[in-house]
């Protein structure tokens, strides 16, 4: 197994092993960051146009109770980090999810509808990451 570290530096797991548990964390922290940031602009540049809706700065980071969230004044939204080891298709609802708060801040009537219309299939996605857990196994990263 080898990983690349933020310095862009390859490591194998020989050399991981020397590295402390602390800092392993943050290797694979800006490893699994650096994976999403060639996805999550590809599904955020799909569904503006669907959404009519713009983003203007998404951002990755750890999160204890949720997989997003949004910041509908400044047209920002956040992503769990740990999504990066969920199915691609979960990562989309996600970020449509978060998206679609950026219309309607509240899980209203209203946000609903924009889901059933845009994504038909997002209880089933909501299901599923109910039943994962949220918050990083830092000793099975
Ligand atoms: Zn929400």
């Amino acid at each position: 197994m080898a990983i690349i570290n933020n310095a862009g530096v390859i490591l194998n797991s020989h050399e991981l092993i020397e590295v402390p548990i602390s800092k392993r964390a943050e290797i694979f922290h800006e490893w699994h960051k650096s994976l999403l940031h060639e996805v999550v602009p590809v599904f955020i540049q799909k569904w503006e146009p669907k959404l009519h809706v713009t983003v203007k700065r998404y951002f990755l980071q750890r999160m204890k109770t949720r997989w997003g969230s949004c910041n509908p004044k400044a047209g920002h939204i956040r992503l769990n980090t740990e999504l990066v080891k969920k199915p691609k298709d979960l990562l989309e609802y996600v970020i449509v999810h978060e998206m679609a708060h950026l219309i309607e801040p509240n899980h209203s009537d209203r946000f609903v509808a924009i889901l059933d219309k845009h994504y038909p299939n997002w209880r089933e996605a909501q299901n599923e990451l109910n039943e994962l857990p949220i918050s990083a196994n830092l000793a099975n990263p």
